[in-house]
């Protein structure tokens, strides 16, 4: 059976099935009352030069965000100091840029090394890097590097113009050259079919090595995107797609990332159940809402979850 068919097989098959499937492939390789929990910082946001047509912060789209210039470090490491005492295990810094400019390394690179010395996982991601970059990175002390693949190559030319499916998976590989692990996953609700969905997920699990971290994220129509009316996808599709990431990386982190603060209770227990255990904790996803620290609180003490303590 090809990688392709198997990949299929697995997602369309009846969604019982498939949840017992994810469930007993998650109960193998993880705690499943555990999650692990992720804080998210924008430390520079807006005036992107990229057309990612999802994205409030492309400088393209008419959405209001103004750009902001890079956060200074100390303010950084204050706001991480407050994620750690909020049990917050790791910390992802992320900057609207196509990639890094030279002028910005030095201060990106005192981000991580701040980080990483209160005891926290470091995460950034930045864009596209060069080899150079990323070993730059590693060397301050980067624990993940998220850079998404956003969907199937066939359907990526419809989202996002300025940068190739090939750029993507070349960043990833001298992300994994440098021997930083990889954050690398997609979007559903783009307007995909069912098929992009699948092969998404085949490109991603079919990496040399696959993601030690995958973050499902699912659209958040923003206001002056190509995409604010955006049909919503049926949210089945969504736990189907996490379960098929589950059985296809078995060891990877799953992260239900953004579109939380649209689900329910329950949705979000179908997905953990379909084998998610990553999830960002605080208000704000960059731009868009996120469920909160009582929030979550109260989720996970309605379904018996504990936040995953720090490695
Ligand atoms: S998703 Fe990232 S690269 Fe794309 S427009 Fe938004 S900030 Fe820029």
């Amino acid at each position: 059976m090809t990688q392709q068919s198997r990949a299929a097989t697995i997602y369309r098959q009846p969604l019982m099935d498939l949840l017992f499937q994810a469930q007993t492939v998650h109960r193998a390789h993880f705690d499943p009352n555990a999650v692990q929990c992720s804080k998210l910082l924008s430390i520079k946001t807006g005036g992107c030069p990229e057309d990612c047509a999802y994205c409030s912060q492309s400088a393209r789209h008419g959405s209001e965000l103004g750009a902001s210039k890079l956060m200074e470090v100390e303010r950084v490491l204050a706001e991480a100091r407050r994620a750690k005492a909020a049990g917050a295990t790791r910390y992802c810094m992320g900057a609207a840029w196509r990639s890094p400019k030279e002028r910005d390394m030095p201060a990106v690179l005192a981000m991580v090394r701040g980080v990483k010395a209160l005891g926290m996982e470091t995460c950034m991601t930045l864009g596209m890097l060069d080899g150079d970059q990323a070993l730059r990175l590693k060397d301050a002390g980067l624990d993940y590097y998220n850079h998404n693949i956003d969907t199937s190559e066939r359907f990526y030319p419809q989202v996002i113009g300025t940068r190739s499916f090939g750029d993507r998976l070349d960043t990833l590989d001298r992300v994994r050259a440098a021997g930083i692990a990889v954050c690398a996953g997609g979007i559903v609700g783009l307007g995909e079919t069912e098929a992009d969905r699948i092969s998404m997920l085949e490109t991603l699990a079919g990496l040399k090595e696959p993601p030690e971290s995958v973050p499902i994220n699912m659209l958040m129509p923003m206001a002056g995107t190509p995409l604010a009316d955006a049909p919503a996808l049926d949210p089945i599709e969504m736990v189907r797609t996490i379960a098929t990431a589950r059985i296809l990386m078995p060891r990877s982190y799953v992260r239900l990332s953004a579109g939380r603060s649209a689900m329910s209770d329950e949705m979000q227990a179908l997905c953990f159940f379909a084998g998610a255990n990553s999830i960002f904790v605080g208000e704000l996803l960059l731009t868009a809402g996120n469920p909160g620290e009582d929030k979550d609180a109260a989720l996970f003490a309605r379904l018996g979850l504990r936040a995953e303590a720090a490695a």
